[in-house]
C-alpha cells in the first residue's frame, strides 16, 4: 500500500509530494534533502500491524500541506523501506518492480523474506517470552508457549528447556544467516573435535565460564537480536543481494529509503562487541584442538582464555586470523567503524547520503565517509554472521548449564 501526501519545505517554501510505501514494522522513519536548497527533511510514521493502520507522527524540516495549492508535478519522493531504491528510477513509479528480478528464483526470495518479515515482527516477540518465562521457572508457561512454537522434544527438566528455547533461537535465526550452511558444518565439527579431545578433562568449560559469564553472554546475544528484529524492516531490502544473479549489478546503484543512523550505530557497536566475544569461545576450541589445552594459540606462545579476552577487539584479528576460523571473524571486525561510530561526532549527511566518522590517535585524526547503504549492508553481513557464530555460544550456555550430548 502506498501512500501519498504533500510536503512543503520550511526553510525555501518548495513543494514536493511523498509516496510512502506502508510497511510491516510499528515505526517508520525517512530523510532526503529538499531538491531545492538541500536542507534535510525528516519525517516519521507510525503504524498498528495488529489493526492495520497507519499515522504520521512527526516531521522536521517541512510541514505538511494540502494538495490543491500544489503547481502541476512536484518533485517525488519514492518512499519504500522495503525495498532497494533505484538512484536512476528511469521512469518506473515502483522500486519493487524495478528490483523484483535482480534475485535468481524471485519466487523463491519472496517466500523468504516474508518470512523474515514474520519471523522479526512476530516470532521474535514470543522468543523474549520464552525467556522471561525461563529466568522466573515458570515452567508451566514455558512448557505451553514451547509447544505452540512447535517443539516436540522433552520437556521434563530445565535442562530440556535450554535445549528447547536455544532450538527456537537457532531456527529462527537460520532464517537471518542464507547460505550459511557450510560454515555451520564447520563450526559443529569444530566444537564436537574439541569436545571429544576435552572429554578427560572438564576445564574447558568452566574456564570459559569463568571468564565468560554465560548469563551475561545470553542477555547480551538476545540485546542484539532485539534491537536487530525491530530495524529489521528497514534494513531487510538489502537480504535480497544475497540471492542476486551474479550479473545483477551493484548496490552502489541503490539507495535506502529510511534513515535511522542514531539507532544503527547503538546496533552495530553491540553487535560487533558481542561478535568479539563469540570469537573467544572459539578461540578457545581451536586451542583446544591444537594443543590439547583450554587456551588461544598465537604465532609464539599461548594465551590465556581471560588474557585474550582482555585483548583489544581491534587487535583480535592478528590472533584471528592465524586460526582455521579466520574467515568467520577476522573480515567482520572492523574497529576502525566502530571506533568512528561509536563517537559522537559520528553522524549522517543527508545530501551526500552518507554517513561520517573519524579516528584520532596520536598521529592526528582522520575523516571518513561511507555511503549510508554500505553502513546498513555493514549491519547485516555482521548480524548474519553474528547469527552463525551464535553456535559458539549456544554451546557454552548448554554446557555451562549442564545439558549434556546433542545440543540441536
Ligand atoms: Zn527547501
Amino acid at each position: 500500500m502506498i501512500n501519498r501526501n504533500y510536503l512543503e519545505c520550511l526553510t525555501c517554501g518548495t513543494k514536493a509530494m511523498t509516496r510512502t510505501a506502508i510497511g510491516h514494522s510499528d515505526h517508520q522513519e525517512f530523510a532526503f534533502p529538499c531538491s531545492k536548497c538541500g536542507v534535510e527533511i525528516r519525517f516519521a510514521m507510525k503504524l498498528d500491524q495488529s489493526a492495520p493502520s497507519f499515522s504520521y507522527d512527526w516531521i522536521k524540516g517541512a510541514k505538511w500541506v494540502h494538495e490543491p495549492t500544489l503547481p502541476d508535478l512536484p518533485n517525488i519522493h519514492y518512499l519504500d523501506g522495503e525495498n532497494l531504491i533505484p538512484k536512476n528510477m528511469k521512469g518506473n513509479f515502483s522500486p519493487f518492480i524495478v528490483t523484483s528480478f535482480l534475485p535468481k528464483d524471485p519466487a523463491e526470495y519472496l517466500r523468504q523474506r516474508d518470512v523474515r518479515f514474520f519471523a522479526s515482527q512476530q516470532v521474535w516477540p514470543k522468543l523474549k517470552e520464552l525467556r522471561v518465562h525461563a529466568e522466573r521457572r515458570n515452567a508451566t508457561l514455558f512448557d505451553k508457549l514451547a509447544r505452540d512454537l512447535h517443539y516436540d522434544g522433552n520437556l521434563n527438566d530445565w535442562q530440556d528447556r535450554l535445549r528447547a528455547e536455544l532450538w527456537a533461537i537457532e531456527t529462527y535465526g537460520n532464517w537471518f544467516r542464507p547460505f550459511t550452511s557450510a560454515d555451520e558444518a564447520f563450526i559443529r565439527q569444530r566444537i564436537s573435535l574439541a569436545e571429544s579431545i576435552a572429554a578427560s578433562d572438564h576445564h574447558l568449560v568452566t574456564e570459559l565460564t569463568s571468564s565468560h559469564n554465560h548469563h551475561a553472554l545470553f542477555t547480551e546475544c538476545q540485546r542484539v537480536r532485539d534491537a536487530f528484529a525491530q530495524l529489521y524492516p528497514a534494513l531487510s531490502s538489502l537480504y535480497q543481494t544475497f540471492y542476486w544473479r551474479e550479473d545483477s549489478g551493484s548496490l552502489d546503484d541503490y539507495q535506502l529509503a529510511e534513515k535511522r543512523f542514531a539507532e544503527l550505530k547503538t546496533l552495530y557497536v553491540d553487535c560487533l562487541e558481542t561478535f568479539c566475544r563469540i570469537s573467544v569461545i572459539a578461540a578457545t576450541i581451536e586451542g583446544e584442538i591444537q594443543i590439547g589445552a583450554v587456551a588461544v594459540p598465537k604465532a609464539k606462545g599461548t594465551l590465556t582464555v581471560a588474557q585474550f579476552q582482555a585483548v583489544k577487539n581491534g587487535n583480535k584479528p592478528d590472533v584471528l586470523k592465524k586460526l582455521p576460523l579466520a574467515d568467520l571473524f577476522v573480515p567482520f571486525i572492523n574497529s576502525k567503524l566502530r571506533n568512528g561510530v561509536g563517537h559522537n561526532s559520528a553522524g549522517y549527511d543527508v545530501t551526500s547520503d552518507e554517513i561520517f566518522y573519524s579516528n584520532h590517535n596520536n598521529k592526528g585524526t582522520t575523516h571518513y565517509r561511507l555511503p549510508y547503504i554500505r553502513f546498513c549492508e555493514t549491519i547485516v553481513l555482521i548480524y548474519r554472521q553474528f547469527e552463525l557464530v551464535w553456535l559458539y555460544a549456544a554451546w557454552l550456555i548448554a554446557r555451562a548449564e549442564g545439558v549434556k550430548g546433542r545440543i540441536m
